[in-house]
């Protein structure tokens, strides 16, 4: 494999992010048996996973892109099949294909194992967590023109899982910020900002608290920001970014978070266009990547057949540009929009009475 500087591989996942223009540089490029079909690891995952990732993958064959999927299973279903909810074989189909289409996986709150979320995001050093959040034409919030790129720093901070107990009733849990982790994730969000036409990039943090490793967060930002005249970066502290989201979203642009923050965010933003059922997201590194909904397992509805499969869908999509087929990744964008443009065939979150299936057969009927 071709060696990469830091930079050309964060313009590499910048691009691929949003139009599909892929630079091979982070990919090994395994091929799949069938005609050259890339080969991608597709991981169902537990609760509401495995029925939005089939909707996912029926409306990329409907697309016309084949892909030749090699599925393996991760987190509770894994652990009650395989003993582990990281079996090997998915570890070996992932440093072989080097991506994704990954559903969400249960983690516990409060015990058992660790999230494997968070544990392939690390082991990969998928650093870059991307989440593109806009108002869906159709779907009812109060607010209107939200285009928001979330992008969250994957690696460290409290995800670091670095936590004791130092005497019965007190517990510490070590929040890790470093100079590398920030400088390319700074980077890559000022990337992503030149590549994809965005005015703006907000750095989110709690320095006036944190002063040492919010602090540090800032001072990269604020290093890297000067390499780039062409966009305008402004600083604001995350309780005082999350009133201004919900007053006044269209004050963001390019959103900079690390871990914890993003994760929270994420979610905020999310509510601003209606919900957790239309957020796609994508976890980049320099050597691959793994795509997955911003949602997780839902277990209140899992198995019922009503889950949005809108986020798993455009979560497709990404996977799509990525792959280089950043037309059919175009394509399905544009079928869910109409399809919530109509708003004849929506589920339940979103006001309808429709099912998984119905929505996912509407969006294929909407592909031109
Ligand atoms: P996890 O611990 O896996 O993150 P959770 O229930 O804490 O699970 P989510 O799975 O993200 O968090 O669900 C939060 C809420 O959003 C739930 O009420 C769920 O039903 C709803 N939700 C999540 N995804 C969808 C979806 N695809 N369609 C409809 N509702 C959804």
């Amino acid at each position: 494999m071709r060696r990469v500087t830091e930079k050309s591989a964060v313009k590499a996942r910048a691009n691929g992010a949003h139009r599909g223009k892929v630079n091979s540089d982070g990919r090994r490029g395994a091929r799949g048996k069938h005609s050259g079909a890339p080969r991608v690891t597709l991981i169902p995952g537990d609760g509401v996973g495995p029925e939005v990732i089939a909707s996912a993958v029926k409306v990329i064959e409907a697309v016309g892109i084949k892909i030749d999927w090699d599925q393996q299973l991760a987190g509770a279903i894994a652990l009650r099949r395989f003993g582990s909810p990281v079996p090997d074989q998915l570890i070996d189909s992932l440093n072989s294909t080097k991506v994704a289409l990954k559903g969400p996986l249960e983690t516990r709150v409060g015990e058992g194992y660790r999230s494997i979320n968070v544990y392939l995001r690390k082991l990969f050093d998928l650093y870059a967590n991307v989440r593109p959040v806009r108002t869906q034409a159709g779907v009812h919030t109060p607010f209107s023109g939200v285009d928001l790129i979330v992008i969250r720093e994957n690696t460290e901070d409290l995800y670091a899982g670095i936590e004791h107990q130092v005497a019965p009733g007190v517990v510490e849990s070590v929040k890790i910020i470093t100079a590398r982790a920030s400088t390319r994730i700074a980077r890559f969000a000022f990337e992503y900002a030149r590549t994809n036409h965005r005015r703006l990039v907000t750095a989110i943090h709690k320095a006036n608290i944190m002063k040492l490793s919010d602090g540090l967060f800032l001072k990269c930002a604020q290093r890297v920001a000067r390499d780039y005249h062409d966009i305008e970066y402004k600083e604001q502290i995350v309780d005082a970014a999350c009133m201004r989201l919900v007053i006044d979203p269209q004050a963001f642009d390019v959103l900079l978070l690390e871990n914890l923050y993003g994760d929270i965010v994420s979610d905020l933003c999310a509510g601003l266009v209606g919900g957790l059922g239309f957020v796609p997201g994508a976890n980049y590194g320099r050597h691959g990547a793994i795509f997955e909904t911003v949602h997780g397992t839902a277990p209140d509805i899992a198995g019922r057949g009503i889950a949005n499969p809108l986020a798993a869908i455009k979560t497709g999509a990404l996977l799509l540009d990525y792959l280089g087929h950043g037309r059919a990744g175009d394509r399905i964008r544009a079928a869910v929009d109409a399809v919530l443009r109509a708003g004849r065939v929506v589920t339940p979150d979103i006001g309808g009475k429709a099912g998984t299936a119905d929505m996912t057969a509407a969006v294929i009927r909407a592909l031109k």
